[in-house]
């Protein structure tokens, strides 16, 4: 399908990421700017499609301070206050602008939105889809993108490099994902990086294979400022399997709805509502325990009909793997699941170097501290996404002929055959992110990362 697309050598900006944070900002922009966005597969392959929980939003003014102390608690209290803040007060207006372009949230009998709860939230505030949320919303939102005339959408296009001088960012070096690995650049006043987390890098992860930390490479090679790169989720519960591959999430709102942890024994060893890093902690120590690679999830509040109707997805998955949730003890297995760090990017993407730019999963605006709040990513990823299209909407009033002249020279000037092949680069990247998540807590990096090598 790239064939068909008409391409310039510069944009007025260019989002590297076709996730929820990448669509929801190249809609955020004026009309009036040239969006180039660029995906390393094909749009609908980002982890935002995946998620299954949902999305957190301020049902009511009171719930405020509510939403806002879980988030903190669940952060270790050292999320940035003002971005927690912002996040929250924004949720409503962000939520109204989704629904507008489309997104359809479950409701219940009498017509009311259907809230549910996952762990460590002190009431039910996450909205949701079935248990499809992440492909109801990137969906609708990349068919929005594809509707404007502004925007052109390159996929299977590797963002390999930046182009860079003296701290300010020109544009990207791109690569095509086929056989031929194509290289090209592309100038522009802003670069976004929307490139999500770093599951990629992890043998067991929820995360595609393709997001892949690429961005805080870059960020490591050119010293752009990173923050609590080694804040990683570990995911407590995804699905145990022999096959290879991406691990499928058994979502915390199954919990929530009153699934259970069973160890080898067959008894419960752990609030399951707890916040993610202890569940995991807890699953760690009883498979070290019992000498096993997975504990068991099982069901018993609900039949097998009515788990099928609540969460489709998972019960088809689980089924597959030849289990009924509400009726088998189903194996499962912490994984990799979601960056808490990343670029450090203030509340309107602002990255340490100049013209360029860091939201969704890349970013570290300080909203989830030291752990993420179930179901607040796909929300921060939009709220600040918004943020982000505004600056650049207004930075954009100031003239940037200098800034194109100069970005222009500096593409000029790049030789493509210096960089090395693509499996080179992808053993160079991991080394560079993995050492510095040792550098920064080798404990962590003992207990989930030492199989990485
Ligand atoms: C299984 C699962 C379930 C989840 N459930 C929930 C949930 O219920 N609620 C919630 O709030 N959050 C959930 N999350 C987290 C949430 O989905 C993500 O954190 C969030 O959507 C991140 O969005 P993003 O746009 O920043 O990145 P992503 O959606 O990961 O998109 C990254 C994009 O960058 C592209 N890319 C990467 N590297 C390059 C490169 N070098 N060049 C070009 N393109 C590149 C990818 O192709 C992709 O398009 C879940 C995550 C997973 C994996």
């Amino acid at each position: 399908m790239n064939d068909k697309v008409k391409l310039k050598k510069h944009y007025d900006v260019i989002v590297v990421g076709t996730g929820a944070a990448g669509c929801f900002f190249a809609l955020s922009c004026p009309q009036e700017l040239s969006v180039l966005m660029i995906t390393k597969d094909k749009m609908e392959n980002s982890d935002s499609y995946l998620a299954q929980g949902g999305i957190c939003v301020l049902q009511t003014p009171d719930d405020f301070e509510c939403y806002y102390e879980d988030t903190m608690r669940a952060g270790h209290y050292e999320n940035r206050p003002e971005s927690v803040r912002v996040m929250i007060q924004d949720s409503p207006e962000i939520m109204k602008q989704i629904i507008d372009y489309g997104v359809s949230f479950d409701k219940n009998e009498n017509g009311e939105y259907d809230y549910t709860r996952e762990g460590a939230h002190t009431i039910n505030r996450i909205l949701h889809h079935t248990d499809e949320t992440g492909k109801e919303i990137t969906q609708t939102l990349i068919d929005r993108v594809r509707e404007r005339k502004n925007i052109t959408v390159l996929e299977y296009e590797n963002m390999i490099d930046w182009l860079v001088r003296d701290n300010v960012c020109y544009g990207v070096v791109t690569e095509t994902m086929d056989d031929v690995s194509a290289r090209r650049t592309f100038t522009a006043g802003s670069v976004v990086l929307a490139t999500g987390g770093i599951g990629g890098l992890f043998k067991h992860t929820t995360n595609f294979h393709h997001v892949s930390g690429d961005s805080f490479a870059l960020a490591l090679k050119y010293n752009v400022e990173l923050e609590n790169i080694h804040y990683i989720q570990i995911h407590p519960t995804t699905l145990y399997s022999k096959k290879v591959g991406r691990r499928f999430l058994i979502s915390e709102s199954v919990r929530g709805e009153g699934a259970i942890l069973l160890n080898e024994a067959g008894k419960r060893f752990v609030d399951e509502l707890l916040p993610r890093d202890v569940v995991a902690d807890a699953i760690r120590r009883e498979m070290i325990k019992s000498g096993t690679d997975h504990v068991y999830i099982t069901m018993p509040n609900m039949t097998s009909e009515e788990c099928e109707k609540r969460f489709p997805n998972i019960y088809k998955a689980c089924r597959e793997e030849g289990y009924d949730l509400c009726k088998d003890r189903v194996p499962v297995t912490p994984a990799q699941h979601y960056l808490m760090g990343g670029i450090r990017a203030s509340i309107c993407g602002e990255t340490s170097m100049a013209n360029l730019y860091a939201i969704g999963e890349t970013a570290c605006n300080g909203v989830h501290g030291a752990n993420r709040l179930a179901s607040n990513s796909l929300l921060e990823s939009l709220v600040f996404a918004k943020h982000t299209a505004e600056l650049i909407a207004e930075k954009k009033k100031e003239k940037s002929d200098a800034k194109r002249y100069t970005g222009t020279r500096l593409a000029n000037t790049v030789d493509l055959s210096l960089y090395p092949p693509r499996d080179v680069r992808r053993k160079e990247k991991k080394k560079l992110i993995m050492d510095e998540i040792r550098r920064k807590d080798k404990e962590f990096y003992d207990k989930w990362c030492n199989y990485e090598g």
